[in-house]
Parts: C-alpha cells; sequence; structure tokens
C-alpha cells in the first residue's frame, strides 16, 4: 500500500485567513488519520505579490494550530532548476514548442473570438504538427514555451469531493509553461513539485477546478500517474460572498491576538465543511480519528463567527487555569496591567472562564483584580449610603474576626452583617464590590473577597 502524502501549497501573497487555513487543515488530518506525511510548500513564485510577512504569518500560523509538517517548507522560488530540468525534459519529447506570438497580437485575437461569441483562446499557430508549415521566427524576440495539449479526447478524474469530472481537450489550449526568460510558469511548477513530493492527495480549494485538467495533462506528458484530487467547496464570510481579506476576512494569526484558543480554531474549522454526524465539540485526537474524505461538503461552507465564539467559550470552559492565566496575562501587559502583588490569576480567571468568549474577554474582566479602585461617582452616590457605610464598618470587624480566610468563612460573616442591618444582599454587596474592586459588575462577592486576600479587603474596606 502506498503511503498517503499530502500537501498545503499556499502562495505568500496575503495574509491567510481561515478559509485558506482550512485548506492546511484537511490535507493534514488526512495524513495524519492515515499514519502518512504532510508537506508544506510555499509557492512564492509571484514575486511582485509575494512577501515574507505573508509567509511569516503562514509559519506562524500552522504553528499555532498545531499544523505540523513532515517535510518542507519548500519555497518553489529555490526549485527553479528543477523546473528547468523537467522542462528539458519535456522539451526533449517533443511536449513542448515555442511561441512568438507577441501579447499585442494575442490580445487582439482574444478580442476578434470574442466578438465572434467564441470562448478566447490560443490557435496554436506556432503548434508543430507533421506536414504544417510554420511561420519564420521574429528576429530578436524570444519565445515563450508552450504545452503541447492533447487535441482530442478528455481529461478525465473522479474528484473524491465534486465526484467524475470531464473535461473535453478541445476545452484546453496550450498552456504557455515557460515566459520569455525562461521562468516556469504556475501550473508547470504545481505538477514538478507534486511529482517529486510524491504527493498522493490533493486537497485544495475549488478555485483550482480549471487547473486540475491542465495540471493532469503536464502529469501524463511526464509518464506520471495524477494524484487524487479533492477540490474543496469555497468557505463564505458571514456575508455569503467568498472570503477575503479584501472584505475583511482577518488572518489567521489575528484570531490567537483576539483571545482564540488554537484548539477551539481547529474545531471550528474542521466542522467548516466537514461533518462526523452531528458531533459538534471534539478533541483534535477524535477529528484525526474521524476525518476522511467522504464527508467533505459539497456546497460551500459559511462562516459563523458567533459560533466561532461559542465554540471558543466550549474550550475555555475546560481549559487549565494556569495555561489560561500564562494566556490572560500577556492580554494584560499589553493594556498595561501588572499582576505584580495581586491575586493569583490562575484564581482569577477560574471566576471569569465560564462566561467569557475570548481570552481578550478574561483579560478585561480580570483588570479589576489588578488595579486602583476607583468607583465612579455616579456609582458612589448610588451604593455608599450612611446606613451601607456603617454596615461596611461591621462586616470589616467581622472579616478581621475570621479564623480563616476562605469562600466558606467569608459568606455567613456577610449575612450575619446583613442580619445586624435589616439588609438585602445587594445593598451591601454593592458599597462592598466599589470598595474593594471599584465595579458593581464583579463574580459572586464572596469568592472576589477570597481572591483579593484579607489585608487587601480590609484595608480597601477602611476597617
Ligand atoms: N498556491 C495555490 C493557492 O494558494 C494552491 C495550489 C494548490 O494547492 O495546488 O491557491
Amino acid at each position: 500500500m502506498t503511503t498517503v502524502r499530502t500537501r498545503f501549497a499556499p502562495s505568500p501573497t496575503g495574509f491567510i485567513h481561515l478559509g485558506n487555513i482550512r485548506s492546511a487543515l484537511y490535507p493534514w488530518a488526512f495524513a495524519r488519520h492515515n499514519h502518512g506525511a504532510f508537506v508544506l510548500r510555499i509557492e512564492d513564485t509571484d514575486l511582485e505579490r509575494s512577501t515574507p510577512e505573508a509567509v511569516q504569518v503562514i509559519l506562524e500560523g500552522m504553528e499555532w494550530l498545531g499544523l505540523d509538517y513532515d517535510e518542507g517548507p519548500f519555497y518553489q522560488m529555490q526549485r527553479m532548476d528543477r523546473y528547468r530540468e523537467v522542462l528539458e525534459q519535456l522539451k526533449a519529447a517533443g511536449h513542448v514548442y515555442p511561441c512568438y506570438m507577441s501579447v499585442e497580437a494575442l490580445d487582439a485575437l482574444r478580442e476578434e473570438q470574442r466578438a465572434r461569441g467564441e470562448k478566447p483562446r490560443y490557435d496554436g499557430r506556432w503548434r508543430p504538427e507533421p506536414g504544417k508549415v510554420l511561420p519564420e521566427p521574429p528576429a530578436g524576440v524570444q519565445p515563450v514555451l508552450r504545452f503541447k495539449n492533447p487535441l482530442a479526447g478528455s481529461v478525465v478524474w473522479e474528484d473524491a469531493v465534486k465526484g467524475r469530472i470531464e473535461i473535453s481537450n478541445e476545452e484546453l489550449d496550450d498552456l504557455v509553461i515557460a515566459r520569455p526568460d525562461g521562468t516556469p510558469t504556475y501550473n508547470f511548477c504545481v505538477v514538478v513539485d507534486d511529482i517529486d513530493m510524491d504527493i498522493t492527495h490533493v486537497i485544495r480549494g475549488d478555485d483550482h477546478v480549471n487547473n486540475t485538467p491542465r495540471q493532469i495533462n503536464i502529469f501524463e506528458a511526464l509518464g506520471k500517474q495524477p494524484p487524487i484530487y479533492a477540490h474543496l467547496p469555497t468557505v463564505l464570510n458571514d456575508q455569503g460572498e467568498k472570503m477575503s481579506k479584501r472584505n475583511g476576512a482577518m488572518s489567521v494569526v489575528q484570531y490567537r491576538d483576539e483571545g482564540f484558543l488554537p484548539e477551539a480554531v481547529v474545531n471550528y474549522l474542521a466542522r467548516l465543511g466537514w461533518a462526523h454526524g452531528d458531533a459538534e465539540v471534539f478533541s483534535r485526537e477524535q477529528f484525526v480519528t474521524w476525518f476522511d474524505l467522504d464527508h467533505l461538503g459539497k456546497s460551500p461552507a459559511q462562516h459563523n463567527p458567533e459560533k466561532l465564539l461559542w465554540m471558543n467559550n466550549q474550550y475555555l470552559k475546560q481549559a487549565d487555569n494556569d495555561r489560561l492565566a500564562g494566556l490572560t496575562e500577556s492580554f494584560l501587559q499589553k493594556a498595561g496591567v501588572s499582576i505584580e502583588g495581586g491575586p493569583s490569576l490562575a484564581g482569577v480567571v477560574a471566576l471569569f472562564k465560564d462566561r467569557a468568549n475570548t481570552i481578550k474577554d478574561i483579560a478585561a474582566s480580570a483588570e479589576m483584580f489588578y488595579r486602583k479602585p476607583v468607583p465612579s461617582d455616579a456609582d458612589v452616590a448610588q451604593h455608599m449610603t450612611d446606613t451601607a457605610r456603617a454596615a461596611v464598618k461591621d462586616l470589616g470587624a467581622a472579616l478581621a474576626a475570621l479564623p480563616e480566610w476562605t469562600k466558606a468563612a467569608i459568606s455567613p460573616a456577610f449575612k450575619a452583617t446583613l442580619a445586624q442591618h435589616g439588609m438585602k444582599m445587594p445593598q451591601l454587596a454593592m458599597p462592598v464590590r466599589l470598595l474593594v474592586v471599584g465595579t458593581t459588575h464583579t463574580p459572586a462577592i464572596d469568592a472576589v473577597l477570597e481572591l483579593l486576600g484579607r489585608d487587601t479587603v480590609l484595608a480597601r474596606l477602611g476597617a
């Protein structure tokens, strides 16, 4: 049995977004499921649009999501000699020919074809055929090299997502596979790479379906068996448009910076175009165990930001507090908040994580534990009544006398003070909150006091 080998082959021409990285997740999962290999290849031949920053986002994004690759990253720009070598093989075997048609002449031809209502295509005028007399090559012109696409028959493949696809060779004109300066073009490089990297399954976006018959013909010209193709339907944004940077898609690493957990994003992406029954929340291991090409969706998947937030909350709830504390601390640092001298951040995180959608939310809530409490005048006016002040004083004394500082001990001290002053819980809890953390919105007051510690609480209550 051949080993499954898949690849992710992004072009670093923009920051990869969720839709793009899903094209890494699925081949990764397929390789892992089959104990095969996953290869990363950076398709950086578009020199004008490729940037090192975009490469960085790819590498960082994959690392963050735990999409480890067994080979690579390979950079196409570093493989030019290899492409030239294979080009020579194709030339020697008579599969390519020089074409001297100028860009202007080609444009004019296309214009005429369109005017006649035909599909614009190269007319094969420089294609050598037995008995055909070719024009005289113009002086001083460097030709492009065109691939001799078969004239008859059709290209057929069984797409693992879309089913059988058949494209007549009549639809395919002779593809330019090398530019006048000899540099190879996109479809050719992809084929050489997929051959050299022994790729068995090409799992990629269906924006490449049109390239596939051309690539298959090149495979065949090189005497190689094409891989199995699985073309994934597009990911739409929440507006129902194709997800793209141009209409506001965030880069993958921005999700990290917004406080999403990588395992939540992986789980979310896994479900964006693939299903295992109605399983929604599942681990990376379960995903790898279950993943196959048979349950890939056939229609476009739509990104749902609300669902992603919900998913993140599912993972925050079960995440280890120390781990979350580490992540939360970096958000606090960015906000200029130091946790030094404050309560245990892991304890604080535990109070907020169930209701938070992101680490950013947790950090925003946690701040109250590490800043000097500065209640608003309006809150003070509303809650710090004379009766409240008197009760706070008595509460302070009761808290000071507690044998131990735990929620379980703090709670009865509250109840006793309330009874003593004939007050309801909020009438005392609100002023206490204002004094100890500066805001009326906090988790349960006994938990807050426990975390802050007795010394801080008594000092802030003025006891
Ligand atoms: N480089 C292509 C892209 O980013 C993918 C090519 C492929 O997967 O074959 O769209």
